[in-house]
C-alpha cells in the first residue's frame, strides 16, 4: 500500500472510535434463531473460544437474532451424544474448522442444508472438512488441509468474471495481516446494496488461491492479493453467496482474530449475510461507520474483547509474521 493510504488507514483508526451497533431497528416480529457452531480450530491461532463470543455479539446488536452457542466434541471425542437439532434453526454460523464429521452427522447437516437452511461460512469454516464433497460444495472454495487440485481449480476474477485455474497446486495462502481494500462485484445483491463500490477492511489475513467445486457461487467481492506481500497477483474471492439444494449459504473468508472481526466492514456483512442466508432478504441498514476507499474503521468494543488488544495492539500485527496461520 502506497504510504498516503497508510495515512488515511492511521487516521482512520484513530477516528473510529467505539460505532454504534448495525443499525436496524429492533425486529418486533420473532427473532431470527441462529447456531454459531464451534468447538474445534487448525491451531491456537485460531482462537474460536474468544471469537465465538464476538460473532455472538454482532449479531444480537442487531435485534434481530436469537443465538445459540453449540460446541462439537473435539474430533477425536465422541460423536454419539451430540445432537446439535439443526432444524430449530433458520441458519447455522461455522465457527469451526475440525477434518471430519461421522456420516450420520454429515447426513443431517446435508439435509437441513439442501431442505432450505441458511448456513454462514467464517474464515477458517473454509479450511474444514477437505474430504467432505457436499460440504466443499457449499463453500464453493476453500483452502489447506492438504487441498491441491482435486479439490477443484483456483478461482479468482479477471475481466468482469470469475476464471477458474486447473493446474496443479496446493490451495490455500496468505500474506501479513495488513488492511485491504475490497472491491464490490455483486452491488445489487440484497447482502451488498448500498455498499460503497470500495471500501477498507482492517488488519486481516487476505486469503488466496483457494480451490472448490464452485457451484452455484455468486461472487460479492473480491480483494487484490498483493506480490508485495506473498500473494498471488490475482483479485480474490473473499465474500460469496452459494446455493446448495434450496439452502442459501454466505461465505466470507475474512475474520482471523478478534480484531479482525472488530472491522465494520466486516461486521456489516457478516449481519447483512446472515439475515440473507436465514430469510433471503436483508433488512438492516448500512451503519454510517462503514469504512471507505481509504479510511478502515473497527469498533474498539470490539477489539477490547481480545485481552491482547487490551495489551498492546502491536501484538496484533506482530503475530501476523508468523508462517503457520491460516
Ligand atoms: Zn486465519
Amino acid at each position: 500500500m502506497r504510504r498516503m493510504g497508510w495515512m488515511a488507514v492511521m487516521m482512520g483508526l484513530l477516528c473510529a472510535g467505539a460505532a454504534p451497533g448495525a443499525g436496524g431497528p429492533a425486529n418486533p416480529g420473532k427473532p431470527i434463531r441462529v447456531m454459531i457452531l464451534d468447538g474445534e480450530s487448525g491451531g491456537p491461532y485460531h482462537n474460536w473460544r474468544l471469537t465465538t463470543q464476538v460473532l455472538k455479539k454482532e449479531l444480537e446488536d442487531t435485534g434481530l437474532f436469537e443465538v445459540t452457542v453449540v460446541t462439537a466434541p473435539p474430533s477425536d471425542g465422541d460423536f454419539s451424544q451430540f445432537k446439535p437439532e439443526f432444524d430449530r434453526y433458520q441458519a447455522i454460523v461455522m465457527n469451526y474448522d475440525g477434518p471430519d464429521w461421522p456420516q450420520d452427522l454429515r447426513t443431517e447437516f446435508e439435509q437441513y442444508v439442501s431442505g432450505g437452511g441458511g448456513l454462514v461460512i467464517v474464515h477458517a469454516a473454509d479450511n474444514a472438512f477437505p474430504n467432505w464433497p457436499a460440504y466443499n460444495e457449499m463453500i464453493g472454495v476453500g483452502g489447506w488441509r492438504n487441498r491441491d487440485e482435486h479439490a477443484g481449480p483456483h478461482w479468482y476474477w479477471q475481466d468482469g468474471k470469475m476464471v477458474a485455474d486447473t493446474s496443479p497446486g496446493r490451495a490455500g495462502e496468505h500474506g501479513l495481516r495488513l488492511p485491504f481494500e475490497l472491491t464490490t462485484r455483486d452491488p445489487d445483491h440484497p447482502i451488498m446494496r448500498g455498499l460503497p463500490p470500495e471500501w477498507l477492511h482492517v488488519n486481516d489475513e487476505l486469503y488466496a488461491n483457494l480451490r472448490g467445486p464452485g457451484k452455484n457461487m455468486t461472487v460479492l467481492a473480491t480483494a487484490h492479493s498483493d506480490p508485495n506481500n506473498r500473494g498471488t497477483g490475482r483479485d480474490e474471492p473473499i465474500l460469496m453467496a452459494l446455493r446448495y439444494g434450496k439452502g442459501r449459504i454466505f461465505h466470507t473468508a475474512m475474520g482471523h482474530d478478534v480484531f479482525a472481526l472488530s472491522g465494520v466492514g466486516f461486521m456489516t456483512t457478516y449481519q447483512r449475510g446472515t439475515e440473507w442466508a436465514a430469510t433471503g432478504r436483508v433488512t438492516q441498514k448500512v451503519p454510517a461507520t462503514f469504512p471507505t476507499a481509504n479510511t478502515v474503521s473497527y469498533r474498539v468494543d470490539l477489539a477490547e474483547m481480545d485481552p491482547d488488544y487490551l495489551h498492546g495492539a502491536s501484538q496484533i500485527v506482530r503475530e501476523g509474521k508468523g508462517t503457520g496461520f491460516r
